[in-house]
């Protein structure tokens, strides 16, 4: 998947949660997929993990590595095939 491509989708490879302070709080405890716990706290998962916002629905959704990983495959399936 190119550049424009991600953008069009509003996917980011490393969104940074510290930008987003106004939602931090706001964060799912757990993977949104798989409800692994996630832990704001530890470095590691707060830059490993993936966020999503969507700010008009003010719902913010998280992804563990592995989630993340086979979403964007789905993702990159669904261009191939359109
Ligand atoms: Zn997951």
């Amino acid at each position: 998947m190119n550049r424009a491509q991600r953008r069009k989708l509003g996917l980011k490879k490393k969104p940074d949660l510290e930008k987003k302070v106004g939602l931090f709080d706001k964060l799912p405890k757990q993977c949104t997929n798989c409800d692994k716990p996630f832990d704001k706290k530890d470095k590691d998962m707060v830059t490993s993990w993936f966020v999503t916002v969507r700010q008009q629905e003010k719902k913010v959704r998280l992804y563990c590595p592995t989630c993340w990983e086979t979403a964007q495959k789905v993702v990159e399936e669904y261009i191939d095939a359109s």
